[in-house]
């Protein structure tokens, strides 16, 4: 059965690489993309998360053409790293602004057309930085750590609905916003993941798609890590 899905961040890094297992698996996915030329094969829309407007114009452009919003992936997300003593009131509040408003936003906006047809999937990626805190990145994972408190929230109010939501919480992925890691970060950082090396996005992208597949129709309210052992036991 072809589903309407759609991947905040969908054309790039993770949010691509999930893009292309639901497309893969023969869904109608839909991508967000804020410049430049989108990748092909889905339906790109225009749209920056941070803006509810745009948010509101990107469903019904995909509700159009792909019918409502049954699968919703909240992948979109950045870092404005800094150590809490140089970090500027507006570093914290537009990583919360894009990672947890920007979530909420896309989430709400799905919620009306799931109501209605009595189902749907949710999945937020959040990161183990959220489970386990991490020196630099208060502003990043308190915006992850609330997304838990978001989906838990969720869960409970609408699991009678038959909507789901779940989060997966990745470890260390090869994409662009672990490329702008210093050497020494990533030396530092792989010392400490058990299986010793970054996450390929598709290995984030398999876990995604069983959250939303029929397999996983009695999992709500779960913090999935896809981590490498990185987390273990948070
Ligand atoms: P990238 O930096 O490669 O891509 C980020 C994506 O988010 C891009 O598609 C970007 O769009 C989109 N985005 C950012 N801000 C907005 C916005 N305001 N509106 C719409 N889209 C926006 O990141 P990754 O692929 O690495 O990360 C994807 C998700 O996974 C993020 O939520 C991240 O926090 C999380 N994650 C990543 C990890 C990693 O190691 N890489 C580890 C754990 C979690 P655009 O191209 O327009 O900038």
């Amino acid at each position: 059965m072809s589903r309407s899905v759609l991947v905040t961040g969908g054309n790039r890094g993770i949010g691509l690489a999930i893009a292309r297992a639901f497309a893969d698996a023969g869904d109608k996915v839909a991508i967000t993309y804020r410049s430049g030329e989108p990748p092909e094969g889905f339906l790109a829309v225009k749209c920056d998360i941070t803006d509810t407007e745009q948010v509101e114009q990107a469903y019904k452009e995909i509700e159009e053409a792909h019918g409502p919003v049954e699968v919703l992936i909240a992948n979109a997300g950045i870092t404005k790293d800094q150590l809490l003593m140089r970090m500027s009131e507006e570093d914290f509040t537009s990583v919360v602004e894009t990672n947890l408003t920007g979530t909420f936003r896309v989430v709400k906006r799905a919620n009306r057309a799931m109501l209605r047809a009595k189902k749907g999937r949710v999945v937020l990626i959040s990161s183990v930085v959220g489970l386990l805190g991490s020196a630099g990145q208060a502003n990043y994972a308190a915006s992850k750590a609330a997304m838990v408190g978001f989906a838990r929230s969720l869960a409970r109010e609408l699991g009678s609905r038959n909507i789901t939501f779940n989060v997966v919480a990745p470890g260390f992925v090869d994409t662009d916003m672990t490329r702008e890691l210093s050497e020494e970060q990533q030396t530092k950082i792989l010392a400490q993941v058990p299986l010793a090396r970054y996450a390929r996005p598709e290995e984030i992208a398999a876990t995604v798609r069983f959250l939303a597949s029929d397999d996983a129709s009695y999992i709500t309210g779960a913090v999935i890590p896809v981590d490498g052992g990185l987390g273990m036991g948070h």
